[in-house]
């Protein structure tokens, strides 16, 4: 018979109310540690049988949880391999205590105390956030061993008695303290299973659940049926990245889908990733539909390690851009008990990290590769990753220029290489320079679209949330490509060609007419220029200045120093009066000084209107010119 009593040797007076105190925000995870221990006690039995070093009987392996509300207890129950009192004494005793002594290590030269606050698992001792007293009642699976019972109230004593198990395994009795009755609720005990233990590999078994099942026919031959309590298990032992890809339909990996996001859309298409060199990583990931909006989900990936779940916050494993993936990733290798820093500076987090990239890439790649057709259907929700994917990551960059698509306002794609044949004829000016054209409102700016389809050039679809970026990563790639919204200058301006045309005004009547219309238009913001431009260009046109938009935009989204100065400045446009176009001419030749004004004035406002910029008393003045002058 064993007795004995003992003190648990550790430096600190006293490590259980640090404990408490430091990891109080994270308590929950006291059932993750005890739950894991009880799977990999089960699963040590399970593979000393296979080697044939068990002999006995292994039993139906399972996990149970049980809750005793009167006691104020919960039990985690195993038949693993279970402990002799020696074994206790080894593993809890002293192991676990250096973990804990480690933990006040990590904590004295911690900057912040938040860093590693549940970062650091305390295995089996992080029973005590929660419990003031526990036991533990095992019997180990030894031939000739005698059940030992093990009970600690928290205190650096302890005490090792004959237990009373009478078969295999072990029951750790945890004592719920005052401040932890919250665990003492059923649906919140199965809440905290269920989200570490959801993919556990072992049957978890809480509680008991009634189920109706046949039970032969009553007297009128219907049917009759009996209920039975069933045991509640609530895990799935064998998720879908346990197995081999080849083993799962596509249907399989929707219905994971649905376990995992129960009412989410369906995603768009998935990647199982498996590697077991040079580091261990498998995992589901899903591209979910995200359309256009910034309003994006992140922390959407779960990270497990031997299917116990982690954490949610999968920052520094999985890059930033590829965040927006649904899924799950399961990594021993990924240290899960460290502060934030150390898990940025770890080698395997930083290879994990571009495995998983160069993964996606891949993928992409491959399914535009066989189904371009498909790929260009998906485009408006893959679209977004991709460009930010490739303006946030230089190596993605690399890879996804073969197969980042754009669009014209046609909705027909291009690839890269293929676009800049596309326009290369009809688009290059003077100096060699191809001029790509986009617009961000297809709507807003639909005359200076056709405009510029008249002139057989092609305009680009822009208007997506990252679009801007995009772009100036575009030019700081391409060689000798530049891209200017459709607005943002008259045509011959916009695309300078070698044919010159010729104003037909001369210098004294280009100055009437800049005259007149300064004085028909009357603000100081609107800068008049007159040029020569072909006929059957548009008499007046208003544009910003593209260098001046962008730096506006961004000055906007908050750009400090020299954006501060662009982004006080008024908004300034540029009015070009076409002084070929024949409108100019009538104007010129009549005397009467209201009659110029007021074909200046409606000019002016017809440029406003296809700008979308005529508003407010301007518009309600147009209008009623126009009324007058049709009657
Ligand atoms: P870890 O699980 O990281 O080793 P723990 O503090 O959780 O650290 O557990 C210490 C040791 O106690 C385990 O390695 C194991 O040998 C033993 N142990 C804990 N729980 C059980 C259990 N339910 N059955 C058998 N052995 C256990």
């Amino acid at each position: 018979m064993i007795q004995e009593k003992g003190t648990i040797s550790i430096h600190t007076e006293n490590i259980f109310p640090i404990i408490k105190k430091f990891l109080y925000s994270d308590n929950e995870i006291f059932l993750r540690e005890l739950v894991s221990n009880a799977v990999d006690a089960s699963q040590k039995i399970k593979r000393l049988a296979s080697l044939g070093e068990y002999k006995g009987e292994l039993g139906e392996l399972k996990v149970s949880v049980a809750l005793d509300k009167e006691a104020k207890t919960i039990t985690i129950s195993d038949i693993g391999i279970g402990m002799t009192a020696d074994e206790i004494k080894k593993y809890i005793n002293q192991v676990a205590f250096s973990g804990a002594t480690e933990f006040m290590e990590k904590f004295k030269e911690a900057k912040d105390a938040n860093e590693i606050i549940g970062k650091f698992g305390l295995g089996f001792y992080s029973a005590f956030m929660v419990a003031d007293k526990v036991e533990i009642n095992t019997f180990s699976y030894q031939e000739g061993a005698e059940p030992a019972r093990w009970i600690c109230d928290g205190s650096t004593s302890f005490e090792i008695v004959a237990g009373d198990r009478k078969t295999r395994g072990s029951d750790i009795i945890l004592h719920i303290n005052e401040e932890s009755v919250e665990f003492l609720e059923e649906f919140k005990l199965k809440e905290i299973l269920k989200k570490y233990g959801q993919f556990l590999p072992i049957p978890i078994q809480f509680g008991m659940r009634t189920e109706s099942i046949p039970d032969g026919e009553d007297e009128e031959g219907k049917p009759k049926y009996k209920d039975v309590e069933v045991e509640n298990i609530i895990n799935n032992t064998t998720p879908i990245w346990t197995k081999a890809p080849s083993e799962s339909t596509d249907e399989d990996y929707l219905n994971f889908y649905r376990e995992l996001y129960p009412f989410s859309e369906e995603p768009l298409f998935w990647i199982h990733l498996n590697v077991d060199y040079p580091f261990n990583l498998t995992g589901v990931l899903y591209f979910p539909k995200v359309k256009n909006e910034l309003e994006l989900q992140r922390n959407k990936i779960k990270l497990f390690s031997r299917q116990v779940f982690i954490t949610d916050e999968v920052k520094d494993i999985v890059p930033e851009f590829l965040m927006l993936m649904h899924g799950v990733i399961d990594s021993p290798d990924i240290p899960l008990n460290v502060s934030r820093s150390f898990l940025q500076a770890d080698g395997n987090v930083k290879k994990i990290n571009s495995y998983i990239t160069r993964k996606v890439a891949d993928k992409l790649s491959e399914l535009f590769k066989e189904d371009r057709k498909a790929f260009e259907e998906k485009w408006q929700d893959i679209g977004l990753f991709i460009k930010y994917g490739m303006v946030s990551d230089e190596k993605f960059y690399d890879r996804a220029k073969d197969f980042v698509l754009l669009a014209n306002v046609k909705k027909e794609y291009y690839t890269l290489p293929e676009y800049a044949e596309k326009v290369k004829v009809e688009q290059t000016n003077k100096e060699g320079n191809v001029v790509y054209f986009y617009t961000n409102d297809a709507g807003k700016q639909h005359t200076f679209i056709a405009n510029a389809e008249k002139k057989s050039y092609d305009v680009l679809l822009m208007d997506g949330p990252l679009d801007n970026h995009f772009i100036s990563q575009l030019e700081q790639k391409l060689e000798k490509t530049s891209l200017k919204r459709i607005d943002s200058d008259v045509l011959d301006k916009l695309i300078e060609k070698d044919i010159n045309i010729e104003n037909i005004l001369n210098e004294e009547e280009s100055k009437t007419v800049k005259e007149l219309f300064d004085k028909a238009i009357n603000k100081t913001s609107m800068n008049v220029e007159v040029t020569g431009l072909s006929p059957n260009e548009m008499p007046v046109t208003v544009t910003m200045d593209e260098f001046m938009r962008r730096m506006k935009d961004m000055a906007k989204m908050g750009g400090g120093g020299m954006m501060g100065f662009y982004g006080n400045l008024p908004d300034n446009y540029k009015v070009t009066v076409n002084g070929n176009h024949k409108l100019i001419k009538r104007m010129l030749e009549t005397t009467d000084e209201e009659v110029q004004k007021r074909l200046a004035r409606q000019a002016f406002d017809l440029a406003m209107l296809s700008q979308g910029m005529l508003i407010g008393a301007d518009l309600t003045a147009f209008v009623e010119r126009s009324v007058a002058m049709i009657d």
